[in-house]
């Protein structure tokens, strides 16, 4: 899949966005190493802390269905500067997709990319937990 595909799929997935507390939606779209794409909106509840980010949406969509490697993720919000992945996003997109691919898409459509290292670096994942 073409890079401005999956951009213009996370900016799609924006429209979806339920957002009405924090009125910043987001929209995700998840590339698999199989080309498919499961895209993602933050959904908002009046218990705020109950809201889910657009990435974990469609990481968890793509991870419900079986799909196991993921090649890129495109994030898109509707501010100027290039908005990154919270925390909590960061973590989960490392446990499952590791140096994913990151394009961080503006308000205007311009993207920059990443890899998820460059601004989550010295992660913590499942190498530090002790296995049978
Ligand atoms: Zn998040």
């Amino acid at each position: 899949m073409e890079l401005q595909k999956l951009v213009n799929r996370a900016i799609d997935a924006k429209k979806f966005a339920l957002s009405s507390y924090s009125k910043f939606p987001v929209g995700a779209a998840l590339l698999t190493a199989s080309g498919e794409v499961y895209t993602g909106c933050n959904i908002e509840s009046s218990s705020y802390g109950l809201t889910m980010c657009a990435e974990r949406v469609a990481l968890f969509k793509a991870l419900s269905e079986g799909e196991k490697s993921f090649k890129a993720i495109a994030i898109a919000t509707d501010v100027d500067g290039f908005c990154p992945p919270c925390g909590a996003c960061r973590q989960v997109l490392w446990d499952f997709a590791k140096d994913i691919t990151v394009y961080l898409v503006n308000a205007q459509g311009d993207h920059q990319t990443l890899r998820l290292s460059e601004f989550f670096p010295h992660a913590f994942d499942d190498g530090f937990l002790h296995h049978d």
